[in-house]
């Protein structure tokens, strides 16, 4: 097909990774059972590595990037979709070693894809992303641990940013008392608006690591790893539980066994990217039931297509607030 669509790039060679906004056509897509018109694309830490070439998040070129996606199919030699039918894309190594969000079109494995929920539109879908349905996973991740409104507060890290954002708010809107931890003081409106019941300061989970300190939350959200995750490890409830996902501080985590082995903390692992479809499908039922659309608004900022290699220098450096979504043109 000799039809173009805009398209970021990015290609390697000897002098390094380079992403470059060109007019592709579906040839220059890989393999897949499925064509998707992309409507929205958003901007996750993940993209910003990979824009940038910060991290060596793209592992094939030259790939485009854009770890999610939301649209409509346009054709399919899939059993489960067919066109017209609106899809959801997060992780399966999209974006990373499979072409990705950041172009008019997309050809992927029918198997990666969700339907999209009733109750959203693709702009929607988008909003939530990638770090929206991270943050389901976390909740979903303490509620099977036994975590209830009435254990006691739950702190939520990095709450300025995307994941941190959608776990305040689900949370809040579960009946949870939140804490959200943050650097930003600017965003504390922005976060108690939310439904934090207060917000401190990051810099509280910056200090040398004690095996225990007093017991403070019932459970946590952690985008940080590093400092912050293993101080607030020292300050979990006897029974009480982490849901570990990010790594915006840090890949090390400079903690004891104390927390695990004399309070009985547990520790979850989240990983969004290959986690089964039917997990999916429930995190997704579960955002349409309990994320509140009106507040999802709150946290969208707009990216413009063209701005999206100043955008990903920007989140890297934790400048961008909530979740960040891109209208990908045809
Ligand atoms: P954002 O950039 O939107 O948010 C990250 C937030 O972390 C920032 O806004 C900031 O919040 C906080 N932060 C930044 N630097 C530091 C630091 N040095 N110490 C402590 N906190 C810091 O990213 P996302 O919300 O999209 O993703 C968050 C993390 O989760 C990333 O590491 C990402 O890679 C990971 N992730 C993992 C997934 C998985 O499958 N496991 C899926 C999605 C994301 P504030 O200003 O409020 O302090």
């Amino acid at each position: 097909m000799s039809e173009t669509f805009p398209a970021y790039l990015i290609s390697k060679s000897d002098s390094g990774q380079v992403a470059e906004l060109k007019q592709i056509t579906l040839d220059e897509l890989m393999d897949g059972d499925v064509i998707v018109k992309v409507e929205y694309s958003t901007l996750n830490y993940k993209d910003g590595l990979a824009l940038t070439g910060k991290a060596p998040v793209v592992r094939r070129f030259p790939l485009v990037p854009g770890i999610d996606f939301a649209g409509s199919v346009v054709s399919s030699d899939h059993p489960g979709f067919k066109q017209g039918d609106q899809v959801v894309l997060n992780g399966f190594g999209v974006g990373e070693v499979h072409s990705g969000g950041y172009a008019g079109m997309a050809r992927v494995k029918g198997d990666w894809l969700v339907a999209l929920p009733e109750g959203f539109t693709p702009r929607q879908a988008m909003a939530v992303g990638t770090a929206g349905y991270t943050a389901m996973l976390c909740v979903m991740a303490l509620e099977q641990h036994g975590v209830t409104p009435e254990s006691g507060e739950v702190l939520v890290t990095g709450a300025a940013g995307g994941v941190g954002s959608v776990a305040v708010s689900i949370l809040s809107r579960l009946g949870y008392q939140v804490t959200a931890s943050s650097g930003r003081a600017s965003q504390t409106e922005y976060l108690i608006g939310l439904g934090a019941h207060q917000v401190i300061d990051r810099g509280e989970f910056s200090g040398k690591v004690k095996p225990l300190a007093k017991e403070r939350w019932a459970a946590a959200i952690d985008v940080a790893g590093g400092n912050t995750l293993a101080n607030l490890l020292s300050q979990i409830n006897y029974g009480g539980a982490v849901a570990a996902c990010g790594l915006a501080e840090s890949m090390d985590l400079p903690a004891s066994v104390a927390p695990f082995i004399l309070r009985g903390v547990t520790l979850y692992g989240i990983d969004s990217v290959m986690a089964s479809i039917e997990k999916r499908q429930r995190a997704w039922q579960r955002l349409a039931k309990d994320l509140d659309l009106e507040q999802l608004e709150k946290m969208i900022v707009e990216i413009p297509f063209e701005e999206l290699p100043a955008a990903a220098a920007a989140i890297l450096e934790g400048q961008v607030r909530g979740r960040a979504l891109v209208r990908i043109p045809s």
